[in-house]
């Protein structure tokens, strides 16, 4: 069998040269003799790989000077718990609920601190992202919180808020590398890289060095410390050494396909041709706010349950695989990151309007 379209949320489609390059030295990596997987984190190729992944992804990003790039375990959820112990100095933070994900963020905080919900789209199933105009922060905040794209929802923040002095922390999980970031705009930045960047196994927490601190909660474990972290240049412990290698291959791949500003150009094309396409459709209804609208994951309905079903059954024989919709929303939900070629959401509209049709 042929490589399907792979629609999932995470783990998620890879770059098929990027696949293709990691097969081709998984028994030889560069003259070593042996895989990446079995050599030592402390080698030289393994220096080398860890080095080069954090110069090409810094350059792709713009990351200041100021700021550490932390390659670590324990998925985006650890760091539910990581950002406050490491943060909450005044053990204050301001959570903006748009989803699932922030809200399980929301809820780890307050075993630390006094976490405050400034807003919530929750009144709404979080089919949109709260308004941020005019929103008042707690004025001795440690942070302020955003999922700045919601992976179950399909919505993405417009704009971000305006916290004056208050460090943002983003969740880009599954926006990682879609379109370029001003680094700068945040405190910390940081997502799991198995939607858009690479496997399973490794988070990327981008922190500005004033955040990197001694002071942190008394009981904080030593490995969830970031200064640990910071001063190791992640090498504290054995880090996900095999899949910190395919993400410096798929940074190298976003370097050649022209950065994020020609990313964003090919998602935004991509994601245009899905919701034009939902938008003028009679059986099929796209869930998030149009002006809220995620350039990754596209949630959308028919409004009746057994064609739902029909529908991921259906797809699934036409090549189109992992299309159904997150348990909390139903439906169906498109994963279009980085790496689903045009040619993958081409053949998805065409199988919609096929059903559509046969299903008037
Ligand atoms: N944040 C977002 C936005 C996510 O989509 C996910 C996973 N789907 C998580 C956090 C949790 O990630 P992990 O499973 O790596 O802990």
């Amino acid at each position: 069998m042929g490589r399907v379209y792979n629609f999932s949320a995470g783990p998620a489609v890879l770059p098929e040269e990027v696949l293709k390059q990691a097969a081709a030295e998984m028994l030889d990596y560069d003259g070593c003799g042996m895989s990446v997987m079995e050599m030592s984190h402390r080698s030289k190729p393994f220096a080398r790989i860890i080095e080069t992944a954090e110069a090409d992804l810094r350059e792709l990003m713009g990351v200041p000077e100021n700021y550490h790039v932390l390659f670590l375990q324990g998925g985006a959820t650890q760091q539910f718990a990581a950002i406050p112990m490491n943060l909450m100095q005044n053990k204050k933070a301001d959570y903006i609920l748009s989803g699932s994900w922030s809200k399980k963020a929301f809820k780890e905080a307050k075993l630390y601190g006094e976490a405050r919900c400034v807003a919530s789209s929750e009144d709404g199933n979080f089919s949109y992202v709260p308004d941020v105009d005019g929103l008042e922060f707690t004025p001795d905040a440690d942070y302020v919180y955003i999922c700045q794209n919601e992976t179950i929802y399909g919505t993405r923040y417009p704009k971000l808020p305006n916290t004056g002095n208050i460090p943002l922390v983003s969740d880009v999980s599954s926006m990682f590398l879609s379109e370029p970031v001003n680094v700068a705009d945040y405190g910390l930045i940081y997502g799991g890289v198995q939607k858009n960047v690479g496997p399973a196994g490794v988070v990327i927490v981008i922190v500005r060095d004033d955040l990197v601190r001694e002071d942190v909660l008394p009981f904080t474990p030593t490995i969830m410390r970031y200064k640990t972290q910071a001063d190791a240049k992640s090498l504290s412990n054995t880090p996900p050494a095999y899949g910190i290698y395919i993400c410096g291959l798929v940074f190298k791949w976003l370097k050649e396909m022209g950065g994020l500003e020609a990313m964003k150009a090919r998602n935004v094309e991509k994601a245009g041709i899905l919701y034009d396409f939902l938008d003028q459709s009679k059986l099929f209804t796209a869930t998030a706010r149009k002006e809220d609208r995620s350039l990754m994951n596209v949630p959308f309905i028919t409004g009746d349950t057994d064609l739902d079903a029909k529908f991921v059954a259906e797809a699934k024989g036409a090549g189109i695989e992992s299309i159904k919709g997150h348990r909390s929303v139903g439906g169906m939900r498109a994963s279009i990151y980085n790496a689903m070629p045009k040619a993958g959401v081409e053949a998805l509209v065409q199988f919609m309007d096929k059903f559509e049709r046969e299903n008037a």
